[in-house]
Order: C-alpha cells, then structure tokens, then sequence
C-alpha cells in the first residue's frame, strides 16, 4: 500500500450544457448586463472545482477557467496590449478584453491560431511595442476564491513563459531568449505572492518543450526555472509538458523545480525509454500523465496499473501523482445526456467527468490494492472487450480492402504532364480558369430550411425541392457572373465532415459531445468508433442536378479522408493510418460514382491535412506519407481525363511542398491573399509543376475586393508560376458570406481574370 496523489490538469469551461457560451453571447449582444454576467460565470467556475472535489481529485486546478481563452488571460495579466485597443495601464477592462478577442470598431482582432495539433484556437499575443507589466495576479485570486468559498486548496495553473512567450509574435527569433528574459521578473512577482499566500503546488504548464529539438532551450530553461526557484523557495513548481515527449528529457527532469509532468499517452514509449535509461531524480516527483486528455475512449485500467508499475521502477508511488495526459479541456463534459447512443459504445467511452473517476479509481488501486477497486477494473475491461469484439469493429470486407493496399503506394496510371495533354483537350478552358472553392452562401434561408426539416415540419421531399432550387439560382448566378469551372453550392450540409460522418457506415454522433474550438465557438465532433465503409452515394444526386442545368463542367465536392479523421475522435485500438485508408476506400466509392454519373471534374478537400503534423518534425515523414498515400487512395482510380482538384486553407505551405506535390492533384487551390504574397515569394525557391489556384481574394472579410486588386495579386503570382497551370479562385469557401458581397466579389475576380488573359495575350 503506497501513498499517491491525484490530480487533474485543467478542465473543460464550457459548462455540462454550453451555459458558458450561452453567457457569453447573451453578454456580447448586451442582454446579460456585466454584473450579471460575472455572477454567472463564478457559479459555472465554481462549479467545475466542486465536481472535481467531489470526484475526489487531490489536486485541482485553479485559474484555468476563463472568459475565453488561457492565453489571452495572460496577455491581459501582463498588460501585453497592443496599442491599438487604446489601453493605458491599470486592471484591462472587460471590453478592451475581448475586443482584442473579436476586434471593435477601430481595432481589428488579435490574430487567433491552433494550440499545437489541437482543434482548440488561442489568441496570439502580440509583443512589439509593449512593456510588460503585471495587472493583476490572476492564479492568486483564482486561488483564494476556491479557498474561501468552496475549501478547496487548488493549484493554479500558468502559462510558463518559455510557451507564453513561443507562441506570441512582434519580437526576432534570436531574440526568444531576451524576450523570455523580459518576462521572468512578472513570473517572479506572481510566484513570491502565492508563496506568501501559503501555496503548495503551482503547474507551469510548458507544452512548447514537446516541439523543442535544441539544446539552447534547456540552458534558457534552467536558467530562468532557476531563478523562478529562487524566487519562491517555499512553492513545489510543477513543470508540465504533454502533446508528446521533450527530446532533451535527460536534461528536463533536472530542471530546479520540484516536480515534472510527463505524457504517458502521447509520449509513452520516449518517455518510458528516457526514465529507464536515464532515471530520474530522487528528491523529484514525476507527475505521469496516464488518461488521454485528448480522446473519448474509456481507459483499461488495468493496463495503466502495469503502466504505474513500469514506472514504479524508476519512480516509486509515493514520488507520483496521477493524472490525465493534459487538460480536459479538449474533452466534452460528461456522458449523462447521451442518451441515444448504441449502449455498448456509450459503455466504452469517458469524457471529462468520467476520466476523473479513472484518476480516482487509479488512485485507489495504488493507496489500498486492486481489490478494493476490482469491480472497476473488470467494468472497464469489459465495456472494451465488448466494443473490440464487435461487429461494427471487425467488418471483414473492410479489413481485407484494407490490407491488400497498404504496403505499395496508390498511383495514378499516367504521369500528371501526360494527363495534362488530355485534359486539356477534353475542358477546352480559357487560360487562366476561374472557379470557386465549393460553397456558397448559407443563408438564414437556408438554415431556416434545415431546421424546419430536421423538427418534421418539412417533408424531405420539399427539403430536397430547397436544395434544387437553391443549386438552380446559384447555377444562374455563376453563369451570370461568366466561371468557367462551376460548383453546386453546398447547401445540403451544415459541416463539411459531420456531412459525410452521417452517410458513412462506423460513425457516430453524440448529441451533447461539445469541445471549444475558440471562444464561444463549440464543436461537436463524430466519433469514429467502427470499421468505415461506403453505404450508398452521398453527393451524386445534387453533382448531378447542378450538371443537368449547364453546359460548363461542375466540379464534385468531397471531403478528404485526412481531413475527416482529423475532425473527428477517433477510436484508438487501430493506428490511425489504417482509419485513414477505410476512409480512403470508402470515399473512393464516391469518387467512383461520381465518375460513373458524368462527373469530370472532382476535388477532395484536406484543409486539415497540415494540423495533424506531430508536434516535433522528426515525426512528420511518417505521419505525410500515409496521409498522401490516403488522398490518393481515395482519388487514384478515376480516368486520366477526370480531373482531381483539392483545395487547403492556410499558406504555411513550403515547409510541406514536397508532400503536396506527391498528392498527385490535378489542380490545388490554396489560401494566399492573407499571407500578403508570403506563399508567392517562396515559390521562387520551390517549384509546383500541377495545376494551381491561389486565392485572389480573402472570404474571412465581407469587404468586395476590386478587379485592380485582385489583378495585381495574379499578376505578382504570374512571375513565378507558369500561366498554363495557373486558376484563379477565392481563398476559401463563401458559405459564411452574404449572397450580395459574394456576387460582386466574383464579378470583380472574373473581371480581373480577363484583364489578366488580355495581358497575357498581348504579351505572347
Ligand atoms: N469545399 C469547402 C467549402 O467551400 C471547403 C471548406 C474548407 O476548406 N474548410 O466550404
Ligand atoms: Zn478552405
């Protein structure tokens, strides 16, 4: 019987039924008044600590609640404001708050980006021009109020600075150190306050270490948690990492501080390699991270307790605290109101609520000896054993697809140049093509249409009569507007994975599966629980109609296996890649279809192709070569005339280019107009032979772009790629704009294409 402690590392803030965001709304368009709003927001941050004392968690984390986003709350401790908000020192007011969130009538927003590979977006600090101050000492008052009001002696939780200051912009790179420097006198104030205060455990949570490959780092690192240590003697200091394993970890878990956090998830087996061969300090405790912070799935705690074990040979229970792998905050809340999912996936699942049980239980199994814990144990066992023997995980028709392709790379028969030739014969396109990326505008129209069919006020026949008419107007109008590759428009879906989640066989949907994207924003995501296979065409009948009703060639629209696995919670009993190519072959049937009904013209979308990059680079061949080898899977079947299109929504493009390339697309379109001809510059360095559509113009705004704009855009393109590949498109798809700006925004594009074509002409 040993001693352990238990701990969580943060948890979700939207609230077991989206009362978070339903607050935040209500305050933003002005019917919840701020006091209101503040009181609402203290009962739903209350009461996450009380269900996480009442699920008998040791260690609870405070001050990782917010009003919505962790890093923003640093900024606004640190008075980290760009000048543009127009603040002047003092506490940072509720709307300075989130107009750096949202942006206000002067100021535009902060940028937003991913945090790591997670769906989850934070605010970028911005750090040019700004001294640094503390405003306030956030973890402290998160501190006393759990104290005070609910008895609860947390553990706050801070940003450390080497990630606080890696995520931020406005400063050089060889100035990271300087600027951290800059940094450690405020860490220094916060932490001697809470020392004083009579806190025991602070995490510093420093996930930026996991994509950290040099050794510079670690000497910044012990320098600065050295003089963290010495600013506060009397507080255990926490380092946490997870999202993986730091490959300097010899160096890390001899860091000043008391305790390391380690990911026994992601980084099991780098993590486990490092502890057997280097150790770890005796006067050290090593925080494990054994529950998936970042899945749904039920854990078999019985393979954590070998796991403790193994760890137990370098570290004994009394120097570990057990704990999920990070914060729940990428989990949905609790299971209670899923009540329409099949009993036997419902059984093998675990969000937040349910991983602090297993936290618990796993505790216990420690403290008074399985025993005490069996029924648990045999609980979880079982809830798995009867998932993995099911039928929806053992589809035999799948698993044989599925090994007869995976050891040899899916290729098109004839090389792109060749395919080319053809292609070109049978479109007959115009120089310099225009097109859209998929969909247009969803209007409150059509949204309405939606709900009143999915209420069964609507029959599906006069929802799909909707649809027609819709695909007729918009058909219209791109004839009208003089594109030269047309589209059908979208309408049909409200989200571009969950659309076909729905058609395909293996999927699931929970009904309250909530995880916040970016402020109020919340996701639901599928869960792929099963086997995948195709069903029956799900695009066909609209690709078709929009056909029906032109001479121009429509492109199919699909969404990519990378792209949907990446979307979704995806079960772990398989690797991923073997999901990704049951999605392949599945959407391959698609493509077949579509082929077969007349449609020439198709593009599968991988906007996520690039987030699920590990988070350290060494790993990234392997994760590229599958997911290429996914897309052209899904797309290597098709005749050489059929034209394969896709299309990826972010300009951090070169350091990828080559996988690009080995995509094989017959044309990509990709994102350009907000990186300012960034992407443009570098394809000086870097060569793309395939047919290319950059955006001309960015749909984020509702701003109309001029033809001269966007002509200087093509032009600027035009001096480093070749005008026989190039087409000219959006940035991304329209569906979040309004029908009378998209109209005038194409007409200007199309306006600028020919002016483009005219110049060419005259130039040849
Ligand atoms: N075809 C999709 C659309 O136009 C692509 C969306 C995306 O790239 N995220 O909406
Ligand atoms: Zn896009």
């Amino acid at each position: 019987m040993h001693n352990i402690i238990s701990s969580n590392l943060g948890y979700p803030r939207i609230g077991e039924n989206r009362e978070w965001k339903k607050a935040l709304e209500a305050y933003w368009s002005g019917k919840l008044q701020e006091d209101h709003f503040e009181n609402e927001m203290k009962l739903i941050r209350l009461g996450r600590l009380q269900k996480q004392k009442e699920a008998g968690i040791d260690l609870i984390p405070v001050g990782d609640f917010t009003y919505y986003d962790h890093m923003l709350d640093m900024s606004a401790m640190f008075g980290v404001i760009p000048r543009r908000f127009g603040y002047r020192g003092g506490p940072v007011s509720m709307d300075v708050y989130f107009a750096m969130a949202r942006g206000s009538d002067g100021a535009a927003a902060c940028e937003m980006t991913k945090w790591f590979n997670t769906n989850y977006h934070y605010i970028v600090p911005e750090l040019d021009n700004v001294t640094p101050v503390l405003t306030h000492n956030r973890p402290l008052h998160a501190y006393r109020e759990a104290k005070e009001v609910l008895g609860i002696e947390g553990k706050p939780v801070i940003v450390g600075p080497f990630t606080f200051v890696k995520l931020s912009k406005g400063y050089e790179a060889e100035a990271f150190a300087d600027t951290v420097r800059r940094f450690v006198p405020l860490y220094e104030q916060i932490l001697q306050e809470l020392e004083r205060e009579g806190v025991t455990w602070v995490q510093m949570d420093e996930p930026a270490l996991v994509a950290s490959d040099s050794e510079d780092d670690a000497k910044l690192l012990r320098e600065v948690y050295g003089r963290l240590h010495q600013a506060a003697p009397g507080l255990k200091l926490l380092l946490q990492t997870y999202f993986g394993s730091v490959d300097w970890s010899p160096e890390l878990v001899r860091l000043p501080v008391q305790a390391i956090g380690l990911d026994f998830v992601h980084g099991r087996e780098p993590n486990l390699q490092a502890l057997e061969r280097h150790g770890f300090p005796h006067d050290k405790i090593l925080a494990a991270g054994l529950i998936d912070g970042r899945n749904i799935w039920r854990s078999d705690l019985t393979e954590k307790l070998r796991l403790i074990e193994q760890i137990g040979r370098t570290v004994p229970p009394e120097r570990l605290i057990i704990q999920p792998s990070c914060s729940l905050l990428h989990v949905p809340v609790h299971l209670r109101r899923e009540t329409k999912l099949d009993p036997v996936l419902k059984r093998a699942l675990a969000f937040a609520d349910e991983k602090l049980d297993e936290i618990v239980v796993l505790a216990r199994a420690v403290r008074e000896g399985t025993d005490a814990v069996a029924a648990e144990l045999k609980a979880g066992r079982e809830a798995l054993a009867e998932l993995n023997g099911s039928p929806s995980r053992n589809r035999e028709d799948v698993r044989n697809a599925v090994d007869r392709i995976s050891d040899r790379p899916a290729k098109r028969e004839m090389p792109f140049k060749e395919r080319q030739k053809l292609q070109r014969n049978v479109w007959n396109l115009p120089p310099l093509p225009t097109t859209t990326i998929g969909s247009f505008p969803q209007t409150a129209e059509v949204r309405q249409a939606r709900q009143l069919w999915r209420k069964g006020e609507w029959s599906k026949e006069r929802y799909d009569e909707f649809i027609r008419e819709q695909i007729r107007e918009w058909i219209r109008l791109q004839e009208q507007i003089g594109l030269d590759v047309l589209v059908h428009g979208e309408f049909e879906r409200t989200d571009m994975v969950e659309y076909f989640g729905e058609k395909l066989g293996g999927f699931a949907f929970t009904q309250n599966g909530w995880v916040q994207s970016y402020g109020s924003r919340c996701v639901k995501p599928p869960v792929i629980y099963g086997d995948v296979y195709f069903i029956s065409p799900m695009t066909v009948e609209e690709t078709v109609y929009a056909q029906s009703l032109t001479e121009k060639p429509v492109k199919g629209m699909l969404t990519g296996p990378v792209t949907i696995l990446n979307w979704s919670f995806v079960r772990d009993d398989i690797p991923r890649k073997q999901v990704a190519y049951q999605i392949a072959l599945a959407l391959r049937k698609e493509v077949e279809h579509l082929e077969a009904a007349g449609i020439r013209m198709i593009q599968v979308d991988e906007p996520a192709l690039r987030e699920g990059l590990p988070l350290s680079r060494k790993h990234w061949n392997e994760y590229l070569e599958w997911a290429v080898n996914a897309f052209r899977l899904a797309t290597c079947t098709v005749k050489e005339t059929t034209q394969i299109h896709t299309h990826m929504c972010y300009c951090e493009f070169h350091d990828i280019i080559d996988a690009i390339r080995e995509l094989d697309a017959d044309v990509i379109s990709i994102e350009t107009s907000r990186s300012h001809g960034e992407l443009i510059a570098s394809f000086e360095h870097h060569t793309y032979d395939k047919g290319i559509g950059l955006g001309v113009y960015d749909i984020h705004s509702p701003r109309v772009p001029s033809a001269d704009e966007m002509l200087g855009m093509i032009e600027r393109a035009l001096r480093v790629l070749p005008h026989d590949l190039f087409w000219i498109n959006p940035d991304c798809g329209l569906k979040t704009r309004g029908k009378e700006e998209t109209v005038a925004s194409l007409k200007n594009m199309v306006s600028a294409a020919r002016e483009a074509r005219n110049k060419l002409g005259a130039t040849k």
